[in-house]
């Protein structure tokens, strides 16, 4: 157990997180990055970046975070691979406790805790998560190697995944359950070129079947007849969309309706004057790697001008 005060910490290390790493260290912040239980952030799960700036071949999200880390390394921000698992935000310095139960006082606070798989809730789903029912399709497509699956949503990540998983398995159906894709044009193109993809249009996910050996098929419900039917894979992949990770944060800044932080415009700055947040965190429109990223430049930005505005003895 220690104490330590820092300029700057950044809680979260998606692109958001190590992007204001980057301008932020740049900017003599000295910047420390909690990174949490998941270094890179969700989209390290990514099998495949096709639209983010400066990689013309396109790069795994792995590969990316990595890029950016280094890059934030370079500038000497310090990493720690420890979850903040307690935050006053009452006065400053800000305080933030660390699960090893270190207290870090923090004149300046970037949140960048992203947002996590969103979740079917069905029983059925509690009981096989690990089973053959999983929400990363790059960490898991190995094992149903020449087998059936369902990936479960019309989304990016949905079929982000399913594209993947249709390079490994035998079959894929895509379970909608509306008539339409919310996926972006490039993506569902690809998709529907895929022989083994079929998609289950305007069907609800409302079982997942299986026995001690894990999944063995899906039942869907159509929202046209209420017909009921099942299919049979042996891997199940949820990707209905994501929830923010603010529950750290609940009570002490301001969220809306769904649990995103509020920025004030086009800024950074949230509820509570020298606390910024970036990425995922606070943006339930656009979702992007490079406007998580962007948005990382602003938080550091913002924050830098603060600090300059707001010294602290
Ligand atoms: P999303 O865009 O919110 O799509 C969620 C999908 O899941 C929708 O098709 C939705 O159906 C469906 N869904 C939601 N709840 C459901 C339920 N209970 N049962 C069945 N289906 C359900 O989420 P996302 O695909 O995770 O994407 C999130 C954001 O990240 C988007 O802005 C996306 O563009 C971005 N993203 C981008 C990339 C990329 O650019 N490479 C990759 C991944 C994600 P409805 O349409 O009926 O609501």
């Amino acid at each position: 157990m220690s104490e330590q005060r820092i300029k700057c910490a950044i809680i979260g290390s998606g692109p958001g997180g190590y992007t204001a790493a980057i301008y932020a260290s740049r900017a003599g912040l000295n910047p420390i990055v909690f990174t949490g239980t998941a270094p890179g952030g969700q989209i390290t799960m990514t099998d495949q970046i096709d639209n983010f700036p400066g990689y013309p071949e396109g790069i795994s999200g792995f590969g990316l975070m990595e890029d950016i880390r280094k890059q934030a390394e370079r500038f000497n921000t310090e990493i720690r691979n420890k979850s903040i698992i307690r935050v006053d935000f009452s006065k400053r310095p800000f305080v933030l406790e660390t699960e090893d139960k270190d207290i870090i006082l923090a004149e300046s606070v970037i949140i960048s805790t992203g947002a996590s798989a969103r979740w079917l809730g069905i029983e059925s789903e509690r009981k096989f998560r690990g089973m053959g029912v999983s929400t990363c399709a790059t960490c898991d497509g190995f094992f149903y190697r020449k087998k059936d699956v369902a990936v479960i949503g019309g989304g990016d990540t949905a079929c982000s995944e399913a594209l993947y998983l249709s390079t490994i398995c035998n079959k894929v159906y895509l379970v909608v359950r509306r008539d339409q894709l919310r996926a972006s044009k490039a993506v569902q193109d690809m998709l529907l070129a895929k022989e083994n993809v079929e998609i289950l249009w305007k069907q609800k996910p409302v079982e997942i079947l299986g026995d001690e050996e894990g999944v063995t098929g899906l039942k869907v419900v159509s929202s046209d007849n209420g017909e009921e039917k099942s299919i049979d894979v042996m891997g199940v992949f949820v990707a209905i969309g994501n929830i923010p990770n603010t529950e750290l944060f609940k009570g002490q800044i301001e969220l809306d309706e769904a649990g995103y932080i509020k920025t004030q415009g086009a800024s950074s700055y949230t509820s509570i004057e020298g606390i910024f947040a970036a990425g995922d965190v606070q943006d339930p429109r656009y979702k992007q790697a490079i406007t998580a990223a962007g948005s990382g430049a602003i938080a550091a930005i913002d924050c830098e001008h603060w600090l300059m505005e707001h010294p602290l003895q």
